[in-house]
């Protein structure tokens, strides 16, 4: 088992490529802590890994507020004793198919501070954990939106552009201090956020859901990677990682 005396921190955890990855973490040993604004997503999640024989603790919390995200890593670093690694999965895409000339500016404020600026204050409350120890793994969500290509929304693919840019900045400044940070940009998987924006999609098409949501990924198939590359085994693992 990878991660076996490990503490990870799950963000997104009720749901999706989150919930998937704090799956694999606990099936690897892990002792996650599942995070999400959603708490009876977050009891459902810590069940699903307790009745696998997993361990796994429960926070709500809102990551674009950071007096929540500070008392969150307080509470969980006190609870665990360390703090090895972050899976950053919270997010949102709201806005899909609004043209930008059209498009509100309160949505761009909630997905950009929800997506970045949740990044962000995420990082910032687990490095002085991972300073403690020494050592850790900051894995930051971001998408091949805003990053290899387009999105369907401005501010969605202009957030993971941004997250991206975190990524890196952090992986440099954080190096030195054996703190490993990646981004990891998924394609169409699968999970709600996903199939929201293909229902829309389909919907402004005319044309069958099924038929456009075929050909999407499974959330287990991303979660294996991150719950890979929070483990030592990872240690010689660089930079931004493109998943199916
Ligand atoms: P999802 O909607 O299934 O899960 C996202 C989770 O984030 C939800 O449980 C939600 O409650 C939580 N969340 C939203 N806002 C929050 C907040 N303010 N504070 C705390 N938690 C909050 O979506 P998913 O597809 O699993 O997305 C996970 C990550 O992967 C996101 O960052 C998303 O942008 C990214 N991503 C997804 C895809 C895809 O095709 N599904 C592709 C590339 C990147």
């Amino acid at each position: 088992m990878r991660l076996k005396n490990k503490n990870i921190v799950v963000t997104g955890g009720a749901s999706g490529i989150g919930r998937a990855a704090a799956q694999c973490c606990a099936r690897e040993g892990a002792s996650v802590a599942v995070v999400d604004l959603d708490g009876e997503g977050v009891e459902r999640a810590v069940r699903e890994i307790e009745q696998r024989g997993g361990c796994a603790n429960g926070f709500r919390a809102d990551v674009k507020e950071e007096n929540q995200v500070r008392d969150l890593f307080d509470t969980i670093g006190e609870a665990f004793g360390h703090i090895d690694g972050l899976i950053h999965a919270a997010g949102i895409l709201e806005g899909a198919l609004v043209p930008v000339d059209e498009f509100e500016e309160f949505t761009w404020d909630r997905v950009i501070d929800i997506n970045l600026k949740g990044s962000f204050l995420a990082a910032k409350y687990a490095v002085p954990w991972m300073k403690k120890v020494g050592k850790g793994v900051i894995v930051l969500i971001a998408s091949g939106a805003g990053v290899k290509g387009g999105s369907s929304s401005v501010a969605y693919g202009s957030s993971k552009g941004g997250v991206h840019g975190l990524s890196l900045v952090l992986a440099a400044q954080l190096g030195h201090r054996n703190i490993r940070v990646h981004g990891v940009c998924p394609g169409g998987i699968e999970t709600p956020l996903k199939m929201r924006v293909v229902q829309k999609q389909a919907d402004a098409a005319g044309r069958d859901v099924a038929h456009l949501a075929a050909g999407l990924g499974d959330p287990e198939g991303v979660g294996n990677i991150l719950s890979f590359l929070v483990s030592d085994a990872a240690d010689y693992v660089r930079g931004t990682i493109f998943t199916r």
